[in-house]
């Protein structure tokens, strides 16, 4: 990217909005024993987020994006035991009552996706 570094990405976005929210929780909270906690949170997600941005090491940075970002996709696959060898079979979702062929033992069974 940019002069070689990260720029900004999904979960340094999001580390900036919620180190934000807790700014405001923090600024809500009338006792200051309390807002402490969240504003020391906040700022070190900021850090973290700037820290991201900033980062000259893109192949960790984007390791870390795709950790994050994978973790809030859904699964396009629905899974399925085959009855007969109790291999994991993966079929898509969404396709309602279809046939599944075991890639294995060769087995068919009707399922819903
Ligand atoms: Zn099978």
């Amino acid at each position: 990217m940019k002069n070689g570094r990260n720029g900004l990405d999904t979960l340094s976005f999001v580390s900036i909005v919620v180190s934000i929210v807790l700014f405001v929780l923090a600024s809500v909270i009338e006792t200051e024993y309390y807002a402490i906690l969240p504003f020391v949170i906040g700022a070190l997600i900021l850090a973290y987020a700037i820290f991201r941005i900033l980062s000259t090491n893109t192949a960790r940075r984007q390791y870390e994006e795709e950790r994050f970002t994978s973790f809030f996709k859904r699964d396009p696959y629905k899974r399925f035991k085959c009855p007969k060898c109790k291999t994991l079979c993966r079929v898509p979702k969404g396709r309602g009552k279809i046939k599944i062929h075991c890639p294995k033992c060769g087995a068919e069974f009707i399922k819903r996706t």
